[in-house]
C-alpha cells in the first residue's frame, strides 16, 4: 500500500494511492484521521481500514488534481545514520564505523517530493546523498533484532543534503548545523508499507543531478541492517510511530569527487529507490 499526504484545495489530506487514485482515507471512513502521524499512532487496525477502501475501490480523485506533500511533516524523531555505505566512508576518507554513526535532522527541514532545496548563503558546499528512510509505525525501547521488523510500518525516500562545510569545517564540526538548514530533508514521495518491500536490503538506489546518474547502488551494501539500527537505537531513545530513521548514503557524493561537485541554483535533484519512488527536488 502506498500511503499519501497530499494538498487540496488548501487543506492538508491523508491519501492511499492505487494506480493514478487517490484515496482520502479520512473522507471515506472518518473513523481514519486525517494526518500520517496520527494513521501510524493507529496501528494495523488503521492499515486495515485503509485497506478496505482501496479493496472497495469506490471514490478515488485524479492523482493530476492534487499536490504531494511530504508523506510525514512533524515526526517526533528525524534520526540519520552516517557513513553506512562501506564505499562511501571510503570516498569520505573515514574508517567504516564499527558501530553506527548517529547524528539528526530537525522537523522543520523536511519537505516535500517536488519542493524546492534553499541553497543557504553562507555556505559554498552543498551536498545531495539519496536515501532509504525507514518509517517506524511502532512503539518501542530495547527492541530486539529478531523483533524490529515489526516496528516498521513502511519505507520511503529522502535526501539527506549536506552544507559540508559547516558539518566538516567548522570548528569542532558541526554536522546537526550542517545537515538541518530549512529544506534539507526532502522526502516522499509516499510510504511503501513494509508487506510490499519483503526486504529492504536489495533496493536498487540512485540519485540523478541534472540527468546525470551521480549515486547508483544497492541497499545490500548497507553496513548496518535496518533491523541492527532499530535494536541499537531503541536501546538509547524510545522509538514512536512517524519516526524517520535515514539509513545512510551510498557512494558518489559530491564531496568525494574530484574534483568535487557542489550543488547550485538551477540545479535538479533526483532520488530514486526500485519499488518505492522518486522525489525531484530543484536547488534555488
Ligand atoms: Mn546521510
Amino acid at each position: 500500500m502506498q500511503l499519501l499526504t497530499y494538498e487540496i484545495d488548501g487543506q492538508s489530506r491523508l491519501g492511499a494511492r492505487s494506480g493514478s487514485f487517490v484515496y482520502d482515507l479520512n473522507v471515506l471512513n472518518p473513523d481514519i484521521p486525517s494526518d500520517m502521524l496520527s494513521f501510524l499512532a493507529g496501528g494495523s487496525s488503521m492499515m486495515n481500514a485503509a485497506r478496505s477502501i482501496l479493496n472497495a475501490g469506490q471514490g478515488g480523485i485524479d492523482i493530476e488534481t492534487i499536490r504531494m506533500l511530504a508523506p510525514i511533516s512533524n515526526p517526533e524523531k528525524v534520526i540519520c545514520i552516517g557513513l553506512n555505505y562501506a564505499d562511501h566512508a571510503e570516498e569520505s576518507g573515514m574508517a567504516v564505523p564499527s558501530e553506527p554513526v548517529v547524528f539528526s535532522k530537525f522537523a522543520s527541514s523536511i519537505i516535500g517530493p517536488t519542493d524546492a532545496i534553499e541553497a543557504p548563503s553562507s555556505s559554498e558546499k552543498l551536498d545531495y546523498e539519496s536515501e532509504l528512510v525507514v518509517v517506524i509505525g511502532k512503539q518501542g525501547r530495547n527492541i530486539p533484532e529478531n523483533h524490529a521488523m515489526e516496528h516498521v510500518a513502511g519505507y520511503t525516500v529522502g535526501q539527506d543534503v549536506s552544507a559540508r562545510d559547516y558539518q566538516l569545517e567548522k570548528p569542532a564540526g558541526q554536522w546537526i548545523l550542517g545537515k538541518t538548514f530549512d529544506t534539507f530533508a526532502p522526502l516522499g514521495p509516499h510510504i511503501v508499507t513494509r508487506d510490499e518491500i519483503p526486504d529492504p536490503h536489495e533496493l536498487g538506489i540512485r540519485c540523478m543531478l541534472n540527468g546525470e546518474t551521480v549515486q547508483d547502488s544497492n541497499t545490500k551494501q548497507l553496513i548496518f541492517k535496518v533491523d541492527t539500527l532499530i535494536a541499537y537505537l531503541s536501546h538509547v531513545f524510545t522509538l514512536r510511530p512517524g519516526d524517520l530513521i535515514f539509513t545512510g548514503t551510498p557512494p558518489g557524493v559530491g564531496m568525494g569527487r574530484k574534483p568535487q561537485l557542489w550543488l547550485k541554483p538551477g540545479d535538479l535533484v533526483v532520488c530514486e529507490i526500485d519499488g518505492i519512488g522518486r522525489i525531484e527536488n530543484l536547488v534555488v
